[in-house]
C-alpha cells in the first residue's frame, strides 16, 4: 500500500509559539509510539483526501498537523482506497487514530473520541426543481443518496426509515445521482456541496432544506485502548484558536461566505424547535433558503484565491456577448492573460508567494478594467478579458495597459513580474470555442516571441 508518509510540520503558519506541557506518561506514551498510525477519508476533498503523491491534504490535514507540531507527536499515514476501508483498519487495530469523523453509537463501540477539531451544518441537496423540504418526516416515496458507512447514513437510517437510502461510494457520486434524476436528494455539508457543485458544473443542484441537529462535529477517533494518545490529542486541539481554524479553512474553501452561511443556520437553531417548525412552511424560510442558494452558486462561480468569477461564471456571458455583438455588428474583443515564468516564482518564493501574487495581479487587472469589460481567471496563471464595443486596436491598447501595469508594480516577495496577453476579435463566424482558441493561439505566440506583449489573432491562421 505504498510508503509510510511522514506529515511535514515545515509550514510556517502551524508552528506554534506555545507547545503544550505533557505529564510523564504522556511524554512516554510519544517516546513509545514514534509514529502514530493514522487513517483517513482518501477522497473527501476540501475536507480531506490523499493526494496523487500520496499525501494526506486539506482541512483535516492541516488541523491535525497543526495539533502534532503542537504536541510533538508525530503521525504516520495508513494509506486507503476508500472511506470504508478505513473503517475497517481502525476496527481490525491496523491504525491507532481516525482523523476526522462523526462520533456515533456504532463507532463508539471500538473508539473514544476527541473534542471537535471543526464544526459544520449539513442541508438536503435536491435538483433546483424540487420543492423546498420543511420536514423530511413527512415526506413519502422518496430516495436519498448517502456514502456508505458515514455518520449522517448511520443517523439518517435511525430517524427516517421510511425513506429509501441509496448508498454510494464516494460524495460526488450522491451528488451525480441527485444531478442525474436517478435519485431525489442528498445530505452534505454546504462547503462540501459548494465545492462538488463547482468542481463538477452541476448547476442543476439547490439547497432544499436542513435537519435541525444534523451538524457535523468533526473529531479525531482512538482506539480505546489508546486513552493516553485521545488525552495529548485533546491538549493540541485545545490550543486551536477561532484564528487559526478560519485560516487553514480559508486556505481550502472560501470561508468567508461560508461562515456567514452557518451563522445564518446558527439563527435558525436559536429560534428553538417548534418555532423552526412552523417556520418551516413561511415566507420566511424559503427566502433563507432562497438565500443560502445564492451564497452557494456565490461560492460555486467564485474563484477562491482571487475573489473573481471562475470559467464557469464567464461561460454565461461569453455566450450572450458573442451572440449579442453577432446579431447587431458590434465589435467583441477577447484578450488571455498568463503569467510569465510563474513556475519560477512558485519554486523559488514558494507556493505563498505564488498565491499572493495571482491576488495582487487580479487586483491590477481589475483596477485597470472599464465597466463593460467582464474578467475571470480562466484557471492557474491565466486569466480571461471579455470586452465588448472594443475593436482590435482598442482591445491592443487595453493588453498594453495591461501589461504595462503589471511590469512596473512592485509584487510581495518577488519584485518584478510580467504577463503575456493574447487576443482576438469575433467574426460573424466564431464560436466561443473558435474565439478563445484564436486568443490562446496569440498568447502562444507572444510568448514564443519573448514574452511580456501583446500579440493579435484576427483570422484563424490554422485554418
Ligand atoms: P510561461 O511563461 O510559459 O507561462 O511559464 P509558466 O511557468 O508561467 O507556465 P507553466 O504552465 O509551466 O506553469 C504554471 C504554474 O502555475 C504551474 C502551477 O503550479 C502554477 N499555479 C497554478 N495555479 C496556481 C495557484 O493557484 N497558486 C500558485 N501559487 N501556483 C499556481
Ligand atoms: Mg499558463
Ligand atoms: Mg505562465
Amino acid at each position: 500500500m505504498g510508503l509510510p508518509i511522514w506529515f511535514s510540520l515545515a509550514t510556517p503558519v502551524l508552528a506554534s509559539e506555545h507547545p503544550v506541557e505533557l505529564s510523564a506518561s504522556e511524554r512516554a506514551y510519544l517516546n513509545a509510539h514514534p509514529g502514530v498510525s493514522l487513517c483517513v477519508d482518501p477522497d473527501w476533498f476540501p475536507f480531506e483526501a490523499i493526494d496523487k503523491h500520496g499525501q494526506h491534504v486539506g482541512i483535516a490535514a492541516d488541523l491535525i498537523a497543526m495539533v502534532a507540531a503542537n504536541t510533538g507527536l508525530q503521525v504516520r499515514l495508513h494509506p486507503t482506497q476508500t472511506w470504508e476501508e478505513s473503517l475497517i483498519a481502525s476496527r481490525a487495530g491496523d491504525c491507532l487514530a481516525l482523523s476526522f469523523l462523526n462520533q456515533t453509537p456504532e463507532r463508539e463501540q471500538w473508539l473514544i473520541f476527541t473534542e471537535p477539531l471543526l464544526e459544520d451544518p449539513n442541508v438536503l441537496i435536491t435538483r433546483e426543481e424540487h420543492p423546498f423540504i420543511s420536514d423530511v418526516s413527512s415526506l413519502t416515496g422518496k430516495t436519498i443518496a448517502l456514502p456508505y458507512g458515514t455518520a449522517m447514513a448511520e443517523f439518517f437510517a435511525r430517524d427516517f426509515p421510511h425513506i429509501e437510502i441509496i448508498y454510494t461510494d464516494s460524495e460526488s457520486e450522491a451528488l451525480r445521482l441527485v444531478s442525474e434524476r436517478k435519485v431525489d436528494m442528498t445530505l452534505r455539508s454546504l462547503i462540501m456541496a459548494a465545492h462538488t457543485i463547482k468542481n463538477e458544473g452541476w448547476f442543476n443542484l439547490k439547497v432544499s432544506g436542513q435537519i435541525p441537529g444534523y451538524n457535523n462535529r468533526l473529531r479525531m477517533g482512538v482506539l480505546k485502548s489508546e486513552q493516553t494518545l485521545r488525552d495529548i490529542l485533546d491538549k493540541g486541539i485545545a490550543t486551536l484558536t477561532p484564528e487559526q481554524r478560519q485560516q487553514i479553512m480559508g486556505r481550502h474553501t472560501a470561508m468567508n461566505m461560508v461562515s456567514q452561511v452557518v451563522t445564518d443556520y446558527t439563527l435558525v437553531y436559536a429560534l428553538g424547535g417548534t418555532l423552526t417548525a412552523v417556520l418551516a412552511t413561511s415566507l420566511f424560510w424559503m427566502r433563507r433558503l432562497n438565500g443560502l442558494n445564492r451564497q452557494l452558486k456565490i461560492l460555486a462561480q467564485t474563484d477562491q484565491l482571487t475573489g473573481l468569477p471562475n470559467r464557469h461564471a464567464l461561460n454565461d456571458i461569453f455566450h450572450k456577448e458573442l451572440s449579442l455583438a453577432q446579431r447587431y455588428r458590434r465589435p467583441l474583443a477577447v484578450i488571455m492573460l498568463d503569467l510569465d515564468h510563474f513556475k519560477h516564482i512558485n519554486d523559488e518564493q514558494g507556493h505563498l508567494t505564488g498565491d499572493k501574487v495571482l491576488v495582487d495581479f487580479s487586483r491590477l487587472l481589475r483596477h485597470n478594467l472599464r465597466e463593460a469589460d467582464s474578467l475571470c481567471r480562466w484557471g492557474g496563471e491565466e486569466f480571461m478579458l471579455l470586452c465588448p464595443e472594443t475593436d482590435a486596436g482598442q482591445a491592443q491598447e487595453l493588453a498594453e495597459r495591461l501589461l504595462a501595469a503589471a511590469r512596473g508594480h512592485a509584487f510581495p516577495g518577488t519584485g518584478r513580474v510580467t504577463a503575456s496577453a493574447g487576443i482576438s476579435t469575433a467574426t460573424p463566424a466564431d464560436s466561443v470555442e473558435t474565439l478563445v482558441q484564436r486568443a490562446d493561439a496569440a498568447l502562444y505566440q507572444a510568448k514564443a516571441e519573448g514574452r511580456d506583449r501583446a500579440c493579435l489573432r484576427v483570422h484563424d491562421a490554422a485554418a
